[in-house]
């Protein structure tokens, strides 16, 4: 039976924007000891924009453009979103192109005009390849915590669009907080190495997972809860729904995708990061009560 102290606390945080699915996930945050973050839509807001564009040498950039904008228009990627965005700001309209399959965490590989056209990050496009583009300049990119995506053509890669994604304005304050708790905070990305860790620098996070497939979420969250005992994770995404349910507490993002929020055991309402410690502080404050 629930305790009234509980049934006050859960309605307290309705009103500040906190949705508990019944009194025992309440009691469960005041017992986390590390907490993993999702990055996109979940640190950050989820709406990069592009910031450079390069192609290779001869080649046409509106051409180049506007088929990676024909691509990308197939996918509800939040990369792909801001890609399409930004050819049509400059005047581009897309075409139909017909062979598409998503690859999630890698990319889009298309066939247009019987050639072989694939869009992703290095690992989808081929790392060594990437690295050679234009000498020292995608490295710099990934330094500033960029986002690259590559289109590749069977010449090799065609061009790079870069994107920048930023944090959410209360996430380094949200995590101060929660390390004031004593909780440690990672997170766990499918974007690479270098952007993870600028963009971890920049949360102030302790740990972070880069290359992190759909896949691995749940089984690195596995690997935190042997570690730590009792794990948050907090998410937006489908992606991320397997390991929200295997968390002791599943947080997800107001915004975040139907099924993250069906999954979930607590729902930050207004996407507000700096609600989770608040939580957790009514969490302790209750078990105390209750013993
Ligand atoms: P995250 O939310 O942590 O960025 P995802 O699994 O959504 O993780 O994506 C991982 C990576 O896969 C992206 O950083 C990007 O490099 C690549 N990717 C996935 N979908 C697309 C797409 N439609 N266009 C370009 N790149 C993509
Ligand atoms: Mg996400």
């Amino acid at each position: 039976s629930i305790m009234p102290a509980t049934l006050a606390a859960v309605s307290n945080g309705a009103k500040r924007g906190i949705l508990f699915k019944g009194g025992v996930h309440l009691e469960h945050l005041g017992s986390l000891q590390a907490i993993a973050f999702d990055k996109t839509g979940t640190l950050t807001t989820g709406k990069p924009v592009v910031t450079d564009f390069f192609v290779r040498s001869k080649a046409d950039r509106t051409q180049a453009l506007s088929l990676l904008a024909s691509i990308e228009a197939q996918s509800n990627h939040p990369l792909a979103l801001a890609i399409v965005n930004y050819a049509q700001e400059h005047g581009l309209t897309t075409r139909g192109i017909e062979h598409i399959e998503d690859v999630p965490g890698f990319g889009i590989r298309a066939v247009v005009d019987e050639q072989e056209i694939l869009v992703g990050n290095p690992r989808f496009v081929g790392a060594q390849e990437t690295k050679d583009f234009h000498q020292g300049i995608i490295h710099e990119l990934y330094e500033d915590g960029k986002t690259v995506v590559f289109i590749k053509d069977s010449q090799g890669i065609l061009a790079a669009v870069a994107l920048k994604d930023t944090l959410r304005p209360e996430a380094v304050q949200a995590i101060q907080d929660l390390r004031q708790l004593g909780i440690q905070s990672i997170m766990l990305t499918g974007d690479n190495e270098k952007t993870a860790h600028a963009i971890a620098k920049e949360a102030g996070l302790d740990r972070y997972v880069a290359n992190c497939l759909p896949e691995m979420k749940v089984e690195q969250m596995k690997g935190l809860l042997k570690e730590y005992g009792n794990v948050g994770m907090v998410g937006d995404g489908i992606n991320d729904a397997p390991a929200l349910a295997t968390a002791t507490s599943g947080i997800a993002m107001g915004e975040g995708t139907d099924v993250a929020l069906e999954t979930a055991d607590v729902i930050l309402m207004q996407n507000d990061l700096t609600k989770i410690s608040y939580a957790v502080k009514v969490s302790k404050k209750m078990q105390r009560v209750v013993k």
